[in-house]
């Protein structure tokens, strides 16, 4: 199985400056091969006939002139070959739908360089340190010295890349694991279908993601460290300050530029604390003896964090709504990672041997996990849940974490629960939001086939409306509505 590693490289500064240098090379001749691309097919489409094209191509060589690019000849031909090579290649992907247009790039602090097996190699130094040397025999930069935090096999090629002024080398290398040996989604289900309640409550862990509890795995509850929270409250506010100096420089100047490193800086530092701590989460989720399945809501975050419309009264006038409020709620979720929690938790699980699926999230914040009754009321507070119907209290999300779990295990153990190509599991006849309806058809079919009960009349809906539950529950057929005793 391939096995993807990150690691942080210290640079001396004058390996920072010719790396620097060649990722600029590198980032020239994909630009020119862009430019190279869009003159040929302007050029084709006005001079040639329908169904000629510009030809897409490796060739990088013509870009190299003694007078117009000389600082090329300083930088390893092979990696301008790469750099073209890369292009082509995106170019083929463009092609088949995977990705869009190769684009240009601009000039930025970030950069790249692809580097195959002839120009590097790993090393034990005389001192017994593994470095990695990088370039050519005659054009090179010497040993370049890394934090070596995990052991790896030898890459056939790799990635340097420089982000936030630190520079980073990025491999994908075979760990020896046969991927066969892995069970898929639908054989971890297979296999939870033939066992016990028992085991299934033992062994799922519902795992509700929030705001105020970021995540809730069943008893547990996982949340940034005290120190983590004042470091990121220090960042933000730093944000708020670094944007507002910047908006005031003037535009290309040093300082400027000096203070848009800062604020990139301690975006980055945000961002790290956000990965460190879904790391952390994911990992000791998925390390404990007796948990084998996860189950998450199905989110949709993108779609949870629009912005908030705009509203207008009838005569143009325009109104408050919320905008503010809503950007803040926006934040906080995002805040805490919900999507790149269920990733790392995904491929943890995977590698673990373990299951995960997922459940509609329809009203998890609002069911009861005691007696299923479910209600807008229920939820009292953003930290309170208190059921109207049995009264039973507890952590809201404590509580939507149970009611997941619940929803898991019943999913589990009927036959007729489909899983989609997503992971979520659901019941097969139905789409979004399927859990709700099909539990008030359960639930309606359960007193004797004989019709709905009588508080589902009172919600007030059309007829036609009816008609069209009528026709998704699949009530008995001896079911009329002219028999009701609401229609006379
Ligand atoms: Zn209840």
């Amino acid at each position: 199985m391939l096995t993807g590693i990150r690691l942080k490289a210290n640079v001396t500064d004058h390996q920072r400056l010719v790396l620097s240098q060649w990722m600029g090379c590198a980032r020239f001749i994909w630009n020119a091969k862009c430019d190279e691309y869009r003159y040929h097919s302007t050029y084709a489409r006005k001079y040639f006939p329908i169904g000629t094209f510009a030809p897409i191509d490796k060739k990088y060589s013509h870009f190299k002139n003694d007078e117009l690019s000389p600082w090329l000849s300083d930088c390893p031909s092979k990696i301008l070959a790469n750099s073209a090579c890369n292009w082509f290649d995106t170019y083929q992907n463009f092609k088949q739908g995977r990705c869009g247009k190769p684009k240009r790039k601009k000039k930025t602090g970030s950069g790249s360089i692809y580097l195959t097996r002839d120009l590097f190699r790993f090393e034990v130094c005389p001192d017994g340190v593994k470095r990695l040397f990088i370039g050519a025999e005659r054009n090179n930069i010497g040993f370049l010295s890394l934090k070596l935090h995990k052991g790896f096999k030898e890459p056939a090629s790799l990635y340097i890349k420089k982000r936030h002024d630190e520079f980073w080398v990025s491999f994908c290398y075979d760990d020896g694991k046969d991927e066969g040996e892995l069970l898929s989604q639908a054989d971890h289900l297979k296999y939870l279908r033939g066992q016990s309640q028992e085991f299934l409550q033992n062994h799922v862990i519902g795992i509700d993601r929030g705001v105020k509890r970021p995540i809730q795995a069943g008893e547990q509850c996982f949340d940034f460290t005290p120190e983590q929270k004042k470091s990121m409250d220090r960042s933000r506010r730093n944000l708020v300050r670094y944007q507002k100096r910047m908006s005031r420089q003037v535009k290309g100047s040093k300082r400027r530029h000096k203070t848009k490193v800062k604020l990139s800086n301690t975006h980055n530092d945000i961002a790290n604390i956000r990965k460190d701590f879904c790391h952390k989460a994911s990992r000791t989720l998925v390390d404990q003896k007796d948990s084998r399945v996860f189950v998450l809501e199905d989110l949709r975050t993108r779609q949870m964090t629009g912005r908030a419309k705009a509203k207008k009264d009838d005569s143009g006038r325009w109104l408050k709504n919320g905008a503010k409020a809503k950007s803040g709620l926006n934040k906080a979720i995002l805040n805490v990672g919900w999507h790149r929690f269920e990733e790392f938790l995904k491929y943890k699980a995977n590698r673990a041997g373990k299951a995960w699926f997922k459940v509609p999230a329809f009203q998890t914040s609002q069911e009861c996990a005691a007696c299923g009754s479910t209600h807008p009321g229920n939820r009292k507070s953003q930290a309170l849940f208190k059921c109207e119907s049995c009264g039973h209290t507890d952590n809201a999300d404590h509580n939507a974490a149970e009611v997941i779990k619940k929803r898991a295990i019943g999913l589990i153990s009927n036959s007729g629960s489909e899983l989609s190509k997503r992971g979520v599991l659901s019941l097969s006849d139905s789409g979004r939001g399927a859990m709700g309806k099909s539990r008030r058809a359960k639930s309606s079919r359960a007193p004797g086939e004989k019709g709905l009960p009588s508080e589902y009349f009172s919600d007030g809906l059309q007829e036609a409306s009816k008609k069209k539950k009528k026709d998704r529950m699949a009530l008995p057929l001896d079911f009329s509505f002219e028999a009701s005793p609401l229609q006379g």
